[in-house]
């Protein structure tokens, strides 16, 4: 049995989505993105959940994704955020839907297609209106519609936009801003193509912070998984996964003493450190090193004595009453990630996608 383990508590996700669908005006579908092995806790698991939830979409980053989710049983349909040329057949083989975001992709799928002898296969089209990631700008609306024109291989089944600072109020300007730019390509594109495909914009902070951004759907992922983006949304979400280790052995650190590599932490009053095993490895970056980051041990928070290795931590448990074996937080429940986060200069989505496949998912509460 690791010791070191990954739980995902799929009650915790049926609560945040519950909670995010009560936000969230009534017949306005829910597509959950699941990209990135699902935030880092088990794309297929969190789409079974949420697809016995009654889930309308998924939404992965790269085809291999949505194949690994075909793989797991998943029938709910798939949009490809960012999908590479080289991957349109395996795309079409396992029904995954393309966001086409330019002229090279939109021609390139469409020769893929009518290879295939498809008919109105459904894609994606992307509007850029600030983010200036992936998509059209305003303006190609004429031009995009003469091209899906010249054939029937294809059918749009959405337009959509992604917010660039909806976690931000002090961008609320900025953010109206983008969804007026999306509202009128999603007009010139309608009257074009004589059909309405589904509309949505919003990610999590823009189902929490902007009603008007919901069109008929919206795309939540950093929320399902418990996190908000400011830590009274959080208080409404429940974390789903909980990074867990325990103590491997403790060492009692006379003064002048060092610990771990090229002797970082030097003992300048007796001190006891708590070996973990969890290193960089695992996805604890070198940042955590030196007292930035911190783990929680029986309700107190241990800072990491010196560099993170790679597969160890060494944490200062000088003031706490432990013993080698007892359960070691990382974040989670009982040690919550955003604060974390904060102390290591970086945000809930990137600890979460930063847990490697070495630390084994253990899911709770099917
Ligand atoms: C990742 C992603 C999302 C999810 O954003 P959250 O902030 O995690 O809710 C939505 N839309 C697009 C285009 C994305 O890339």
């Amino acid at each position: 049995m690791a010791a070191t383990v990954l739980e995902i508590d799929l009650a915790a996700l049926a609560h945040n989505f519950n909670y995010l669908k009560s936000k969230v005006k009534p017949g306005i579908k829910m597509l959950a993105v699941t990209k990135a092995f699902g935030y880092g806790s088990d794309a297929v698991a969190v789409a079974r959940k949420l697809e016995s939830l009654g889930v309308d979409y998924f939404a992965v980053a790269y085809a291999e994704e949505g194949v690994a989710l075909r793989n797991g049983d998943i029938i709910t349909p798939i949009l490809v955020l960012h999908p590479q040329i080289g991957s349109f057949e395996m795309m079409i083989e396992y029904c995954l839907e393309p966001n086409l975001y330019s002229y090279r992709v939109i021609d390139a799928f469409i020769a893929s297609a009518k290879a295939k002898q498809l008919h109105n296969y459904p894609v994606h089209i992307k509007f850029n209106t600030g983010l200036n990631r992936l998509g059209f700008k305003p303006g190609n609306e004429d031009n995009l519609l003469k091209v899906l024109k010249t054939t029937e291989a294809i059918k749009v089944k959405s337009l959509f936009s992604h917010l660039v600072a909806s976690e931000d109020l002090d961008e609320k300007e900025f953010t109206l801003k983008q969804i007026s730019t999306f509202k009128n390509c999603a007009k010139k594109m309608i009257d074009g193509l004589g059909y309405t495909p589904i509309l949505h914009q919003s990610n999590t902070s823009g189902i929490l912070n902007f009603p008007e951004a919901q069109f008929d759907m919206v795309r939540t992922g950093i929320g399902l998984y418990g996190y908000g983006n400011d830590p009274e949304k959080d208080a409404k979400l429940l974390p789903v996964a909980t990074l867990k280790s325990v103590i491997s052995q403790i060492h009692d650190i006379k003064v002048g003493e060092s610990v771990g590599y090229n002797r970082a932490h030097i003992a300048k009053k007796p001190e006891r450190s708590a070996t973990i095993p969890l290193g960089h490895a695992d996805g604890i970056s070198r940042e955590y090193g030196n007292g930035s980051g911190y783990v929680t041990i029986n309700g107190k928070k241990a800072p990491i004595l010196g560099n993170v290795c790679m597969d160890m931590v060494m944490a200062d448990v000088t003031e706490i009453d432990c013993e080698e074996g007892d359960e070691v937080l990382v974040f989670g429940k009982g040690a919550p990630l955003p604060e974390l986060a904060k102390k290591v200069g970086s945000i809930s989505y990137e600890l979460l996608t930063a847990i490697s496949q070495r630390v084994k998912r253990k899911i709770i509460n099917r």
